[in-house]
């Protein structure tokens, strides 16, 4: 029974409630002496504070209980009627052990004893309320004395303290029962070293029961090689002091060893004296394992980084693995055949790596068997085995010897991981301990896949390397052996490679020397020329116009040795960027194609050609002549049927003129000698007579004439003939199902144009251009194919272009071909 419970509104009531003891029955507590000679004052002062003193002890929750020294009570105050359920007038008169059955730690006798010797007395005693209840009480208790020093009562205060006691006991129940659930082992010793307490975890962790450990020394647990440890741990104890963290090794029941963390605290009794410890001990074998785990990891991740030749890099691998991570490391690949390489074998000790060879060789892996290496390899998933019991030992071994084998190495834990790439299992990884007598966890497990997935990327890479190697050694070695000079520029238009060609046309004597000479001193080497034979514009070098913007660059160039006066060489040199993802170019690689060949066989050609027709030129002139003289004698004699052969002779006579002229005019105009005559004349008189020319030897078409440019033309009126006469004659020619054929007279701007238009077959775009090349003629496998040489348009090209002039041609395959020339009119605008 407590007073926690009553309520406010009692409490309040309780406070105005008069004394229940007169003030003639009050007791006191200081001398219990009546002086006679105290005054009056004094004697209503003391009375009063007298009166005080017995209100307070009213309103006290403790209970107070005065009796004699026979026991029996003889004051019981409102606190011990709430306690105990006794009223005063009950309670008064009885023995107080008796009234409440005080059960007293030690004897009443020894307490009694001990407060006749005037002492005071403290300490817990439990008491049984009216009701039945108990009550445990904090209670004080001391002896008041008359004058001559005879025991007058017995003074006793109360507490009820059943509350905190209840609490008290939960606590510690609460904390015996964290102390049996904790994972940490937690261990109490005496300070000689006695174990006095051993948690459930310390019989987890150590391997001995709590009744075999209490009672034991402490080395129980000590391995022999760190019995010192005690010595220090004690010495700091008896000093008071803790120790946090303390990392060392402890031995099991078994002999293992085991990593902890020791926390010790020393153990103190109620005067505060040292009597012992508490340990706290923590596994961190697995901590350990952890962070062994992570420095094997990031060291063999520098190992894969470092190198490229991963079948190296394995071997490093497992020898690290060895001893640290496992007894035992193999790794596995697997070959082109679909058989499985035996990799690496790693062992701490070479000579059981031999054996294992050897064993190898007579044990090869089985790729038909569902377990183990071939399995891994064939499922691309890691197979995991913490406990290698000996039931798996006798399914894996093929015979009883190899069984044997097994059981010796005494494999007990194991894990296979395979090496993915692509989401191919090519190789696998095995992690075997034996006689560390360890067994792999969760942690390992990761550990290894992370490695696993390390060392696959790592293949990837070295397999990546090795092809783009190899691929880049071939190609190295096919564009050393290309005829054709290769060059790479970066965007600094420095080179950066160059075939054995490149060097060999570049006059160096090696690669190397060509990349060591900057481009400018290479190129001083030579007088370089265009395809007219002009000095060749810088600006015009295909590589730089492939920097300055162009897809691709094409230009045929001479190179003439500054010492000899002929070109040399002659090429052929192309030039295409290298673009980066953004389209930016970031090299420029460049084909010098040698057509010196070509050329000499070119200027052969057109020097046969010039030769030719000049030897042509006099025979058919003196044949001209004498078709003349001829004519005129027929004519006299009257033969008409002679002349009209005459005539027939007459006219190819003078397409065999024209043939030889254009030939001439050709080998003229390669080496830049056409000679022209300069006059002023009327353009439209010269179209006038031209029109009448052609129109006269064709029969099939009209030649229609529009409109007219009034204009004088400074130039040569001949060569400007030929122009419109090869104009109009591809206009009849090249439209057979045709029969008109328009042309155009008129301004625009300062210039006069001439355009003759024709409704014949047409030109397909591509060839729009080439059409005015040398000896370039359309041809189309459907189409029948005319007759004539492909020089008529580059002849008449060139002569428009020395008159300042130019021509164009607008036509689309199947409709007809216009061709205008348009020439610049005389300053004056007539
Ligand atoms: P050719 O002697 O072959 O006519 P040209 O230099 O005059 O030589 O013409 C070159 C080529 O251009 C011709 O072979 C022909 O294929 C094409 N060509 C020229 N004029 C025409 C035209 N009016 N219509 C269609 N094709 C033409």
């Amino acid at each position: 029974m407590t007073t926690e419970g009553k309520t406010k509104l009692e409490k309040v009531q309780r406070m105005s409630t008069p004394p229940l003891f007169s003030d003639e029955t009050k007791p006191t507590f200081d001398k219990p002496v009546l002086e006679r000679e105290q005054s009056e004052e004094e004697t209503r002062l003391r009375a009063q504070t007298a009166q005080i003193q017995a209100q307070l002890i009213e309103l006290a929750h403790d209970a107070i209980i005065v009796r004699d020294p026979s026991s029996a009570i003889i004051y019981w105050n409102r606190g011990a009627e709430e306690l105990y359920g006794w009223t005063a007038q009950e309670a008064i008169g009885q023995i107080t052990h008796s009234l409440l059955q005080t059960r007293f730690p030690i004897s009443h006798e020894v307490v009694d004893a001990l407060l006749k010797t005037g002492q005071q007395w403290e300490g817990e005693l439990i008491h049984t309320c009216k009701d039945g209840s108990q009550v445990i009480v904090e209670s004080r208790q001391v002896v008041t004395r008359d004058a001559r020093n005879s025991p007058t009562a017995i003074l006793e205060i109360n507490r009820d303290i059943t509350g905190r006691k209840q609490q008290e006991q939960k606590n510690s129940l609460l904390l015996a029962a964290i102390v049996e659930t904790s994972d940490d082992a937690i261990i109490s010793k005496t300070l000689d070293s006695i174990i006095t307490s051993w948690n459930l975890a310390a019989e987890r962790m150590f391997g001995y029961t709590s009744q075999e450990a209490v009672g034991q020394h402490i080395f129980l647990i000590i391995p022999p090689e760190r019995r010192a440890e005690e010595d220090m741990i004690l010495s700091k104890l008896r000093n008071g002091e803790h120790i946090d963290h303390f990392e060392t090794v402890r031995m099991r029941k078994d002999g293992t060893r085991i990593d902890i963390s020791l926390s010790i605290s020393p153990l103190k009794n109620k005067e505060g004296q040292i009597i012992g410890a508490s340990k706290i001990a923590r596994d961190i074998t697995e901590s350990k394992r952890l962070q062994q785990n992570l420095r094997f990891l990031s060291h063999a991740s520098k190992v894969l980084s470092s190198s490229l030749d991963y079948k190296m890099t394995l071997q490093t691998i497992a020898n690290l693995a060895v001893p640290h991570i496992a007894d035992w490391c193999t790794i596995n690949m697997l070959a082109e055949d679909g058989s499985i390489e035996q990799l690496v074998i790693a062992h701490a000790d070479p000579q059981k790596v031999r054996w294992a060879w050897e064993l190898n060789k007579k044990y090869p892996v089985d790729m038909k068997v569902t377990h183990g290496i071939p399995q891994v390899l064939r499922t691309g998933v890691f197979e995991f085995i913490p406990f290698i019991s000996d039931d798996m030992l006798v399914a894996a071994a093929v015979d009883a010897e190899q069984l044997a084998l097994l059981r010796n190495i005494g494999f007990t834990s194991g894990m296979t991981i395979p090496l993915v790439i692509d989401g191919k299992a090519i190789g696998a990884v095995t992690f075997a301990l034996a006689e560390s007598s360890r067994r792999y966890t969760q942690a390992d497990l990761t550990m290894a896949e992370e490695l696993a997935s390390r060392a696959s990327l790592a293949i990837q890479n070295a397999h990546l390397y090795w092809a783009v190697q190899q691929s880049r050694d071939q190609l190295d070695i096919i564009l050393h052996g290309v005829a054709d000079g290769i060059v790479v520029y970066d965007i600094h238009s420095h080179i950066i490679y160059a075939n054995e060609a490149a060097a060999q046309m570049t006059g160096s004597a090696s690669v190397q020397a060509m990349m060591e000479t900057p481009a400018t001193g290479i190129a001083a080497r030579y007088d370089i020329l265009d395809e007219s034979r002009q000095p060749f514009p810088g600006s015009q070098f295909t590589h730089r116009r492939v920097l300055a913007g162009e897809r691709e660059a094409e230009a045929v160039m001479g190179y003439k040795k500054r010492t000899t006066d002929q070109p040399e060489r002659w090429s052929l040199v192309k030039s295409r960027p290298v673009l980066n993802e953004r389209g930016e170019v970031t090299l420029v690689v460049t084909i010098v194609h040698d057509i010196t060949e070509r050329v000499l066989a070119e200027q052969r050609k057109d020097e046969f050609i010039s030769m030719t027709s000049h030897e042509l030129k006099t025979p058919v002139t003196s044949l001209k002549g004498f078709t003349h003289v001829l004519q005129r004698r027929l004519a006299k004699q009257g033969d008409q049927q002679g002349l009209h052969y005459l005539s027939r002779i007459d006219a190819q006579l003078n397409k065999l003129t024209k043939l030889i002229t254009d030939l001439l005019d050709i080998s003229r105009m390669q080496v830049g000698k056409l000679a022209f005559q300069i006059e002023t004349f009327d353009l439209d008189a010269l179209i006038a007579e031209t029109i009448e020319n052609v129109q006269a030897a064709t029969t099939t078409h009209s030649i229609l004439l529009e409109g007219k440019t009034d204009a004088h033309i400074v130039g040569d009126k001949d060569r400007l003939g030929q122009v419109f006469i090869n104009l109009l004659t591809n206009a009849v020619k090249y439209s057979p199902h045709a029969d008109k054929v328009l042309v155009q007279l008129f301004r625009e701007q300062n210039q006069a144009i001439v355009s003759v238009q024709d409704f014949g077959i047409g030109i397909n775009e591509a060839h729009h251009q080439k059409v005015f090349e040398r000896f370039y003629q359309v041809t189309d496998p459907e189409e029948r194919t005319y007759p004539g040489l492909g020089i008529g348009l580059y002849i008449s090209r060139e002569i428009v272009e020395r008159h300042s002039g130019r021509i164009a041609i607008e036509s689309r395959k199947g409709e007809g071909a216009t061709f205008s020339v348009a020439l610049p009119l005389l300053q004056g605008g007539q």
